[in-house]
């Protein structure tokens, strides 16, 4: 390079990062000194369809609104990573790419690609470590072997010390030109945004998207609400936890971020029981990437291999009544209406809808994962997938089998007075607290004063739950004894 020759631009490739602080792919490109192209490549292997679709796409967005703001562009180019990168770097003379990793199996396999057909071409590429608290293999056991429980994980990716301190965001960026022929690639007009199904109709107004946004819902939860989060974190009638999932699944907000602010208000605060908490939550979320990242199918495949003989029932009137909170449990049934219409639900509902779909409706627990994934704004790969294994006792560190939720006993204790059920199933509002929870108690006098017909204006429960146990747990013994025999 001589004195008047310009410096190479450097590309940045937003993926599930939609951030510019604590953004180390994006912090690392502005420390080169070189000017800076930001793309997101929308390439249809990596994109996920419904509501989660929709989410990244509104993330995207963001991101494109925040880099103006910066006077930059953020390029969208849709097609292949691998082609759309190349054709990129080297219309625009790119030096070096940057990226934060990815570990699922698609993202995986697409930037080792990436990678070697960069570097052959004198480019050089620099992958860095955004998502987690620690990258999935920095913990292992003493004989260098994944972890297959929480509790011996946690307390080792604890020995590791705090997770790094996030960054800032760059104060300011210096922009590239965009290279000809990628003019027509930029935000908003070639970002495709997916539109929400029609049903979820309170999305959008639950879920506004911005990395400012992330950061106000984080302070919000570390003012008000951490400091019950212990007891009212299993409560769906209250406001108990965080609701950041869905920013942190679209990178609006790092990890590392909440992990610090979390730690900050520890200082201010003394409350070492609700912040260890919260924070190991976070640790949940890595053990289940770790998982991913070493069992690369968790999404279709029983860790627990003896499921595969699992008799399931898998009736398919069944699971639509499930899938569309009509299956005559009310705290079930709010749950199914809640993810339908904002996208959400919150996690102690997730736990009791698995367990009856897969062991009282004895359905695959990958029909309810699938139907999760479609439906969820926080829908995840590796965090859908562990929970659902651990749901139906399939996956390691899992929930027995034999541990079923009652939905009734689960409703009385954690939603008593029924105000969760009353927002989301209205046919029940009007009946009094003891008997929201079994509407089918519900007697003739009272059934005429309140105009409440059990069977006509909210079904009759789909199954009865003593029996279903029973069948649930004589299949597993079933299960088990052949699986004994064969071994
Ligand atoms: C059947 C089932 C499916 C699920 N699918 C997803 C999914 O697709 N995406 C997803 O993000 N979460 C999933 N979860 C986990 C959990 O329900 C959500 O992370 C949680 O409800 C998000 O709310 P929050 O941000 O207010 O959580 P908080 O209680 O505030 O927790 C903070 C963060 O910790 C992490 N976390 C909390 N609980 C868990 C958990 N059980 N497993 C892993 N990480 C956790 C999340 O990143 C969460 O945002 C699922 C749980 C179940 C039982």
């Amino acid at each position: 390079m001589t004195a008047s020759t310009p410096p190479a631009p450097v590309l940045v490739l937003f993926r599930d990062d939609f951030r510019l602080s604590d953004n180390p792919a994006l912090h690392a490109a502005c420390a080169s000194g070189q000017p800076v192209l930001c793309a997101f490549v929308q390439d249809d292997a990596c994109m996920p369809q419904g509501v989660i679709g929709w989410w990244l796409g509104q993330a995207a967005a963001a991101l494109a609104d925040a880099l103006s703001q910066q006077g930059g562009v953020l390029l969208t180019p849709h097609g292949e990573t691998l082609p759309v990168v190349l054709d990129l770097a080297k219309a625009a003379g790119v030096s070096d790419v940057f990226w934060n990793r990815r570990y699922d199996p698609v993202g995986k396999e697409r930037d080792t690609a990436l990678k070697a057909a960069l570097t052959e071409r004198g480019v050089t590429v620099h992958s860095l470590s955004a998502r987690l608290l620690h990258e999935p293999w920095t913990v292992r056991t003493g004989a260098g072997q994944p972890y297959r429980i929480f509790t011996a994980w946690w307390r080792a990716a604890r020995e590791l010390g705090e997770p790094g301190r996030p960054l800032p965001a760059p104060q300011e960026i210096r922009f590239a030109p965009v290279p000809r022929g990628f003019k027509k690639d930029l935000a908003p007009g070639a970002l495709l945004t997916p539109a929400l199904p029609d049903d979820a109709t309170q999305a959008a107004q639950y879920w506004p998207c911005s990395e400012e946004q992330a950061r106000t819902i984080l302070e919000d939860f570390l003012d008000d609400t951490l400091a019950h989060y212990d007891t009212d974190r299993d409560r769906p009638d209250r406001e108990g936890t965080s609701g950041l999932s869905p920013y942190l699944r679209a990178g609006l907000i790092s990890a590392r971020q909440i992990w610090q602010a979390a730690r900050q208000a520890e200082a201010r605060s003394g409350d070492h029981l609700n912040t260890e908490k919260f924070l190991s939550e976070l640790g949940w979320r890595d053990f289940g990437w770790m998982q991913l990242f070493y069992e690369p199918d968790i999404p279709t495949r029983n860790l627990r291999s003896e499921f595969d003989q699992m008799p399931w029932e898998n009736d398919a009137e069944a699971f639509t009544a499930w899938t569309e909170g009509r299956t005559g449990y009310p705290l079930v049934d709010a749950g199914m209406r809640e993810l339908r219409a904002t996208g959400t639900m919150h996690n102690r509902v997730r736990m009791v809808v698995a367990s009856f779909l897969t062991k009282h409706l004895l359905t695959d627990w990958r029909k309810g994962e699938r139907w999760f994934y479609e439906r969820l704004v926080d829908a995840d790969p590796a965090l859908n997938a562990m929970n659902w294994q651990w749901c139906a006792g399939t996956g390691i560190d899992a929930s027995p089998w034999f541990r079923i939720f009652n939905p009734v006993g689960q409703s009385e204790k954690f939603d008593p007075s029924g105000a969760y059920i009353r927002t989301w199933v209205p046919e029940l509002a009007g009946l009094p607290d003891k008997l929201i929870h079994t509407p089918w108690k519900v007697d003739a006098a009272l059934s005429r004063s309140l105009r409440f017909v059990p069977g006509k204006t909210y079904p009759h429960p789909i199954v009865d739950l003593k029996q279903a146990r029973a069948i649930a747990l004589e299949r597993y013994r079933t299960l088990k004894k052949d699986d004994q025999t064969q071994n």
